[in-house]
Parts: structure tokens; C-alpha cells; sequence
């Protein structure tokens, strides 16, 4: 999956500012293969990608995330943002009855819509609806519709093979309007590919009836077809929304953004399956994280992000503790690590002209006087350590005297302290302000 595969792209990669050119070519390219496994229609993909190319550019690494991660939250954002950010609602703001157009292919899903979509206005909006079948070419598709009516406690209007789709459309809504009922759901016929003759019948019926919704019911599961038909509608009829429906499938969503782009209509409802109470309230980011097949890591990316702030507040108390008086504990610490890098011989073999140096170096013996430094400090009290102020000449002597040295190697050892703590002093400065200024931006 994607989370996989932008890890292997990315995040070998690390302690850079921002995404390089490079590292944003390889993850676009990985992007677009699994937009394109989600049956996002090729059009759609290549302009999604441009703009992702374009915000990938300025994001920052932060600690807390990886770069696969941080690309990821990009496109997961925009995705989101793209299918519309937050969910949209049905509109019902109309002079009743508040007419609902369904329009779509044969199977999309618009008999079954129509049900779902009474049974929660009549449930959630406490709403009188009736339902109508304008699609007078298949008596089964009339009677589908009278049995889900029924099903879900609905008025159905009577209608019937042969009729003219208008006249049904006009009879209906005068009888809701009679009835003073507040939805009329129109369910129309549709053709198994796009067709003049339906067009031409739906934009009628668009016509006739006023519609305050016309909403476009796609199958999500057709993929790329997705596009082309959502367009050939679209041309058409002023669409308001649409409904996708089996979400519940196995499809990756795709379809989802395809229709989305070719239309710039709200998605506002997803069918979850062939019930009638199987109807959602479309939510974008949700079916981002589902066209990027990623479910963990959204919530993944959430708790990493909240822990950004965490860590930068960490990192201050850290840094604040890091500058605090530099002390003798601090110095003999130094020291050990100046050890731990090896012996200088062994770094001196490494460098131009080292063998020289080597010889030099060997007389003086650095390892020799670091242990005896360590000594030195080892022979203080903690207080002299951390107050090395208090060391004056009768201290000095019982410390040369605990750590076998003269007075004199203890002199020069706090003489080199001194330099070494005027020296942190100036870099600890220097630190400070480069830190605050990184906190404020
Ligand atoms: P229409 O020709 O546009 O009216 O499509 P229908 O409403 O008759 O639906 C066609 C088929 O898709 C039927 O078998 C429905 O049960 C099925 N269907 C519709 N919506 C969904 C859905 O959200 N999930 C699933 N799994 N099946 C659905
Ligand atoms: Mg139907």
C-alpha cells in the first residue's frame, strides 16, 4: 500500500529542512499508482498530482514525523479538501413540496436511493415524503419501487408502463402539493450507457419539475466510467449533488474524487448497502484515507502530530537544563567522551601528515593527562564540583594530595576549566538565541 511504499521512498531519508525535489518526484509517483488502484480516472489523477507537487514543496520534516509521513498528511489533507472538506447536507430549502431529482445509469442505484434517502428524510428530518416512478420502460422498476415505498413506510405514487414520464412527473407533484407533503422524490429511468434519449428525458423532467436537488447516483464501483458519465450528466443538467453508491464493495473509492472533479457538485450521500437504511452522510477525509488505503495511519499521523508540540516543549526544558552553569562534573564528562572517540592515535593515522603530529602528540600523552584530570576531579567534593569557586589553595592541596598529583597539575587542570566554561558560556549564548528564534517560527 501506499504507507508502504512512500516509506520506502522516503524515509531513508532524514534531518533534511523540506522534501527535496527528488524525494517529491518519487512520492508523486508512487501516489499516482495508488490513486490509480483506487479507479481514480487518469484526468483526475495527473491534475491532483500537480497540485500535491506544488504543496510538497514548502512542508517542513518536523521530528515527530517521518517524510513518508509528512507527504502523506499532505495529500490526505488536500484529498480531503478536494472531495470537499467537511460533509454537505441535503438542501429541503424550497417552497414544499421540496422536489428531488434522481438522475444516473440503469443500476447506479437510484430506485434503492430513493428509498434510502425517504427513510431518512422521513426518520431524521421528520419529513412527509412521496416517492414516484418515472421510469415507464420496465414494470419491474415501478414495482421495485412500490415495494421499497412500502418497505420503509413511504407514500408511493401510482404510475405505470406507457405513461409519459412528464405527465407522471406533473400529476405527482400536484398531488403533493395537494397533500401539503414536503418531499417528492422523483426516481427516473436511466440506460445502461449515457444516451440522447435519456438526456433529453431527464433534462424534461428537470424542466417540468423545478428540483431544488438533482442528484447524480453513481456506482462506485465503476471506476473510471465514473468520470465520463458523471460528465455526460453534468453537461447536461445543473446538478446539485450526488449520491455513491456500494461504497460498501470492495471499490478503493476512487470514484469518489473523479466525480467529484469532473462535477465541483458536493458528494452528499454514500450508499452502504442494499438496505434501506443503508445511507450515510458522505464524509470526505474518510473516504480519502480509504482511496489512500490507509487506515491506521491516519490516526497514526494525528497522534504524531499532537506529539510535535509535545516534543518541542521537551526539547526547550532540555536545552534550558543543557545551559545551566557549566561545571566541573560537566568538565570531567567532557573529557570521557573525548576518550571514548579512541585513542588519538588511532584518529591521528587518519589525517593528512598525522604520523608526524603522531610523534609529537605521543610525548605529550593526552590519555595520560585526561586520566590524571579525572583523578583530580574525582578527589573533590561534589560541592567543589558544582561551586568550583570554592576550590582555594588549602583545597587544592588536599586534592592534589587525594589524587597523587602536585599543586601545580591541579592548578593548570582548573585553568583549563575556566577556558572551557568561558567557552560554553559564548556557544550556550549563541545556542539560546538560535533556539528561541526556531520556537517562534
Ligand atoms: P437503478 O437502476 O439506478 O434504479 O438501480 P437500483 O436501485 O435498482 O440498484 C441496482 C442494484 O444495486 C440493486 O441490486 C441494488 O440492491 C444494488 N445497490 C444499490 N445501492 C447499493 C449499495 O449502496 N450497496 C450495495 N451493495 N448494493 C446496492
Ligand atoms: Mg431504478
Amino acid at each position: 500500500n501506499l504507507t508502504t511504499r512512500l516509506g520506502t521512498v522516503l524515509d531513508s531519508i532524514r534531518g533534511q529542512g523540506r522534501l527535496t525535489e527528488d524525494q517529491i518526484n518519487a512520492a508523486t509517483r508512487e501516489l499516482r499508482m495508488a490513486l490509480l488502484e483506487a479507479d481514480v480516472a487518469l484526468p483526475v489523477v495527473k491534475e491532483f498530482i500537480e497540485r500535491i507537487k506544488v504543496r510538497a514543496i514548502g512542508v517542513e520534516i518536523t521530528q515527530s514525523l517521518t517524510p513518508g509521513q509528512q507527504f502523506l498528511r499532505v495529500v490526505q489533507q488536500e484529498l480531503t479538501q478536494t472531495l470537499g472538506g467537511v460533509a454537505e447536507p441535503i438542501n429541503l430549502r424550497a417552497q414544499p413540496p421540496a422536489v428531488i431529482l434522481m438522475a444516473g445509469l440503469q443500476g447506479a442505484g437510484k430506485t434503492t436511493t430513493t428509498g434510502k434517502l425517504a427513510l431518512f428524510l422521513k426518520e431524521r428530518e421528520k419529513k412527509t415524503v412521496i416517492v414516484v416512478s418515472a421510469d415507464v420502460y420496465r414494470p419491474a422498476a415501478i414495482e421495485q419501487l412500490r415495494i421499497v415505498a412500502g418497505n420503509v413506510g413511504v407514500e408511493w405514487f401510482p404510475s405505470e408502463v406507457g405513461q409519459n414520464p412528464i405527465a407522471i412527473a406533473e400529476a405527482a407533484l400536484a398531488h403533493a402539493r395537494k397533500t401539503y407533503a414536503d418531499v417528492l422524490i422523483v426516481d427516473t429511468a436511466g440506460r445502461t450507457t449515457v444516451n440522447e434519449d435519456m438526456m433529453k428525458e431527464i433534462t424534461a423532467l428537470h424542466g417540468a419539475l423545478n428540483p431544488v436537488e438533482t442528484l447524480f447516483v453513481v456506482d462506485s464501483m465503476t471506476g473510471q466510467d465514473a468520470a465520463k458519465t458523471a460528465k455526460a450528466f453534468a453537461d447536461v443538467l445543473p446538478l446539485t449533488g450526488v449520491v455513491l453508491t456500494k461504497v460498501d464493495g470492495d471499490s478503493r473509492g476512487g470514484a469518489a474524487l473523479s466525480v467529484r472533479q469532473v462535477t465541483g457538485k458536493p458528494i452528499k450521500f454514500m450508499g452502504m448497502g442494499e438496505k434501506s437504511d443503508k445511507l450515510e452522510i458522505f464524509h470526505p477525509d474518510r473516504i480519502a484515507t480509504r482511496i489512500l488505503g490507509q487506515g491506521d495511519m491516519l490516526s497514526l499521523i494525528e497522534e504524531t502530530t499532537r506529539k510535535v508540540d509535545q516534543e518541542k516543549a521537551l526539547k526547550f526544558a532540555e536545552k534550558l537544563k543543557k545551559n545551566k552553569t557549566f561545571d566541573l562534573e560537566d568538565f570531567r564528562e567532557q573529557m570521557a567522551q573525548v576518550q571514548n572517540m579512541g585513542s588519538m592515535e588511532a584518529i591521528l593515522d587518519k589525517l593528512p601528515g598525522g604520523a608526524q603530529m603522531k610523534a609529537q602528540v605521543a610525548k605529550a600523552n593526552p590519555e595520560k593527562q585526561i586520566k590524571r584530570s579525572v583523578a583530580i576531579i574525582n578527589s573533590m567534593t561534589k560541592q567543589e564540583r558544582k561551586y568550583p569557586d570554592l576550590i582555594k589553595a588549602s583545597r587544592k592541596r588536599r586534592i592534589a594530595a587525594g589524587a597523587g598529583v602536585e599543586v601545580q597539575a591541579v592548578n593548570q587542570l582548573m585553568r583549563q576549566f575556566e577556558t572551557t566554561r568561558d567557552m560554553m558560556k559564548k556557544m550556550a549564548g549563541g545556542g539560546m538565541m538560535k533556539m528561541m528564534r526556531s520556537l517562534a517560527g
